[in-house]
């Protein structure tokens, strides 16, 4: 994409000549088209929570209400300004990883009771899908941000949640072998279209059908996923059927068993 124009050249009232000046905008119109995507998506996402905050301190305001009814306006209000906090968490994050600001803090965790936790989190605040667990270990140590972590296995669980029926099953699995370790997380949701498997990853990218339209979400969850995974120097992958659910892959190299002092070269210092 090129954008040209013309500039006269005078010296008093001479005219000296003309200037073309013919300059590759390719760069710049792409990123004014990334500036408007995120513009609508956030406006879009951002809206509807706060209409629900709004509404529902509104009716607070000005009708008597019992106090059952409060109490459950309340939790609305509640929920969907959290929606709001992480939902600007999200687009602060990738911002912030996209541009290699991100400081991970590195430690040797025990990955598998950092899942568990996150996996009684869901557990407890939703009980319409079933989680199960499958590994023979007891522990499996690795080198990372715990924090970071917990963040990417509840971007998981929670679009398994999101995407799959009510009853429906979660299974996390762990196998580890040659120093490596392969989380798979499944489910018995509404699967991905092949052609989209892809474009996943990538941020901002939502599969807009039918089934999902209702669903909420800014599609900055897997990208974030994926720079979290990159930066403790493992991978990320999906396989799916559409129709019958997916599977994610998470695979992250190992720590040995045995406690040890840890490079300050692993930990990036
Ligand atoms: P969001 O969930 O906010 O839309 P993500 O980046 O987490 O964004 O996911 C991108 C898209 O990938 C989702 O909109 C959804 O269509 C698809 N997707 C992600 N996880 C699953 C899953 N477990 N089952 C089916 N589709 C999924």
């Amino acid at each position: 994409i090129y954008d040209i124009y013309a500039v006269s050249i005078h010296k008093n009232e001479f005219r000296l000549g003309t200037l073309i000046v013919h300059r590759d905008i390719t760069a710049e119109y792409e990123v004014n088209q990334m500036k408007s995507e995120l513009v609508s998506t956030v406006s879009h996402e951002l809206r509807t929570p706060l209409a629900s905050v709004l509404g529902f301190a509104e009716l607070m305001l000005t009708k008597e209400l019992k106090p059952e009814r409060q109490k459950k306006y309340l939790e609305t209000i509640h929920k969907e300004a959290s929606r709001l906090t992480n939902l600007i968490n999200d687009f602060l994050d990738i911002q912030r990883m996209e541009s290699g600001k991100q400081v991970y803090e590195k430690k040797r965790i025990d990955l598998l009771a950092t899942v568990k936790e996150v996996m009684t989190t869901f557990k407890t605040t939703n009980k319409l899908h079933h989680f199960l667990m499958e590994t023979d270990r007891d522990q499996i140590f690795i080198l990372g941000d715990e924090e970071k972590l917990i963040q990417l296995f509840t971007n998981i669980f929670s679009n398994a949640v999101k995407f799959s029926p009510s009853g429906g099953k979660i299974t996390v699995r762990f196998d580890c072998k040659s120093g490596e370790l392969v989380c798979s997380i499944e489910d018995e949701g509404l699967g991905i279209p092949e052609e989209e498997v892809s474009k996943l990853f990538q941020k901002f990218y939502r599969i807009d059908n039918s089934d999902r339209r209702k669903i909420g979400g800014t599609g900055l969850g897997l990208a974030i996923s994926k720079k979290i995974v990159e930066a403790h120097n493992g991978e990320i992958s999906v396989s799916s059927i559409l129709g019958q659910g997916s599977t994610f892959y998470v695979r992250l190299p190992l720590l040995s068993d045995k406690p040890k002092r840890v490079a300050n070269s692993e930990l990036g210092h």
